[in-house]
């Protein structure tokens, strides 16, 4: 599975949807938001919304993917037909690179860590 499916739900209503996927050069699971009941963060922030063309084996998704300015390590790519494209920009070893994106590790699935959200 190269994509795992997620959900937020807080009471009768899904707070947010979308995918996780593992990126090799942080060795981490990324998220990709492609529904959400709100479109501000707590902060009032846009929230970035990726759509996705409906394929599990070779997935493309817009726009590209970034990480939060907060989060440490800088990572941006684009996800296009399976492929994982790295841009010059990115802090790890994968910066100008172009992967096949991985299978989610079995015993990685659960390790993320979602930001609590409150109204
Ligand atoms: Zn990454």
């Amino acid at each position: 599975m190269k994509l795992k499916p997620y959900t937020i739900d807080r009471g009768e209503v899904t707070e947010e949807s979308g995918y996780q996927f593992w990126c090799r050069g942080c060795d981490t699971v990324h998220v990709l938001r492609t529904n959400a009941a709100t479109i501000t963060d707590a902060a009032g922030a846009h929230k970035l919304m990726h759509t996705h063309d409906g394929n599990f084996e070779q997935p493309t998704f817009s726009p590209s993917y970034q990480t939060e300015p907060d989060a440490g390590k800088r990572c941006q790519l684009f996800i296009s037909e399976g492929k994982l494209k790295y841009q010059w920009n990115c802090e790890h070893e994968l910066a100008g690179q172009e992967v096949d994106m991985d299978h989610m590790p079995t015993t990685q699935g659960e390790r993320i860590a979602l930001r609590p959200f409150s109204l």
